[in-house]
């Protein structure tokens, strides 16, 4: 029995079909919005001109700047009143955005989160613990409203405390968790702690990860340690929030639900197609939205469509686990790194813990990186030789993966600061 099974699986051509005429809905709805009324009457656009969904390519992108130099109402495509609900960004690349839904926008979200969980197995008996933020942050009430159409119970723990999140998955028995992987890590050192393993003395069952960039590597680390099945969750507020694209049984790549958005991938640099298959940025396009439809926004996020159908079935194509923001892109001695570089490396290495942090410094004219990388507590308490050898070989190992030798610091477990929200991987002292 499946949730959607109709459109999940839905064909090709019907697809195709069933994605034009939305595209042409949207950009009509779209159109009573400030901000499309005058950039479609400056670049004489209209729906009349999209014939086929490729027409897509003949509007400009909307970017995130446009979103915050139109706040708050410069981009809501219907009559105030019809507004029921919004929601922002988190803020992670500067001032955060906002989104406003219509009544029938937060069920066609609510639907798509339902389809997401089903798809992984969830199901009416179970007990869902919602360790996200809940409030503006689209992680906790999207979720939500998804567990609730499914009729799960919903253990709505909102995030941090974590003795009482960890409390509350055992006296309740939580079997689903809603987490972000960076506070999944450092919640197992808090069961540490109190000398429970998560395995052993929690029943969950699935976790859904999402909010923030993490390598196979974390999943498989993450999944080792609760002894559950860890699925990739991709969302962002700009789309809704949690329920774009979403890991099936499989595990392996993400399907982007493509009733409800148009996908495009283009070069970051020259904003062309590229290739399927080929990585680069996501563009999406809001499909099904009234009360603040997007055309073309580019989200910043790198991946690739992985090509291929999915053994699953289901035929919305699948997008590789999200590579890092282009913003996200560390320029040190005319070398490109991403935090999921240094991230996919050290959790390949036995002994390292569950955090690390990436400092930039400039001494002179030279830029260094230094690694703070928390490691198990064993090397602090005896052989310092064990200590140097594991941060010589960290060394190694991160200099074969980024092609230049950054400094390691290593340190104990959860000396590094760690929050509730997304993790901060960068931390950039070359500004003066
Ligand atoms: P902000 O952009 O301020 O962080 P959002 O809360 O809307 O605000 O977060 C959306 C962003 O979070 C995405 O654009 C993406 O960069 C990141 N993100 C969300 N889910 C994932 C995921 N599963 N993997 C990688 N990155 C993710
Ligand atoms: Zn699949």
């Amino acid at each position: 029995m499946y949730w959607e099974q109709e459109v999940e699986k839905i064909g090709q051509a019907k697809l195709k079909k069933m994605q034009l005429a939305a595209l042409q809905k949207t950009i009509r709805r779209a159109q009573k919005s400030f901000y499309y009324e005058k950039l479609f009457k400056d670049n004489k656009l209209n729906a009349k001109i999209v014939k086929s969904v490729s027409d897509i390519q003949k509007f400009p992108f909307t970017i995130k700047d446009d979103l915050r130099e139109h706040w708050p109402y410069g981009f809501v495509a219907v009559p105030k009143e019809k507004l029921v609900r919004m929601h922002s960004s988190s803020g992670t690349t500067g001032r955060a955005t906002v989104v406003f839904h219509t009544l029938r926008d937060i069920a066609v979200w609510t639907n798509l989160l339902a389809r997401c969980m089903y798809m992984v197995g969830m199901r009416q008996r179970d007990v869902f613990q919602n360790m996200m933020t809940y409030g503006l942050f689209t992680g906790g009430l999207g979720f939500h409203y998804g567990a609730e159409k499914i009729g799960a119970l919903i253990i709505p723990a909102g995030a941090g405390n974590s003795k009482r999140q960890i409390q509350l998955m055992r006296d309740f028995e939580t079997t689903v968790v809603h987490v972000i992987p960076s506070y999944a890590l450092h919640l197992s050192t808090v069961f540490a702690e109190l000398k429970l393993d998560p395995r052993r003395d929690t029943k969950v069952r699935i976790a859904f990860l999402g909010a923030e960039p993490h390598t196979e590597k974390m999943r498989k680390k993450i999944e080792e340690i609760y002894g559950y099945k860890a699925f990739n969750s991709y969302g962002l507020s700009e789309m809704n929030g949690p329920g774009v694209a979403f890991e099936c049984p499989e595990q392996n790549g993400m399907h982007i639900w493509e009733d409800s958005f148009l996908v495009e991938i283009v070069d970051p640099k020259t904003l062309q197609p590229v290739a399927d298959g080929e990585e680069g940025e996501l563009v999406l396009t809001s499909l099904q939205r009234e009360g603040m439809p997007l055309i073309r926004y580019r989200t910043k996020d790198l991946t690739r469509i992985i090509p291929g159908r999915c053994p699953c079935g289901r035929t919305h194509r699948r997008i590789e686990r999200i590579k890092g923001r282009t913003d996200d892109m560390l320029i040190l001695k005319g070398v490109n790194i991403y935090p999921m570089q240094v991230e996919k490396k050290l959790m390949e290495i036995e002994g390292v813990g569950t955090n690390f942090l990436i400092i930039l410094e400039r001494e002179g004219f030279n830029d260094d990186m230094m690694v703070k990388v928390e490691v198990d507590k064993k090397y602090f308490s005896g052989d310092m030789k064990q200590l140097e050898g594991l941060r010589r070989k960290i060394v190694e190992e991160l200099k074969s993966e980024i092609l230049i030798t950054p400094k390691v610091n290593l340190v104990e477990p959860d000396s590094i600061p760690k929050g509730e929200g997304k993790a901060v991987r960068v931390v950039d002292n070359r500004k003066d």
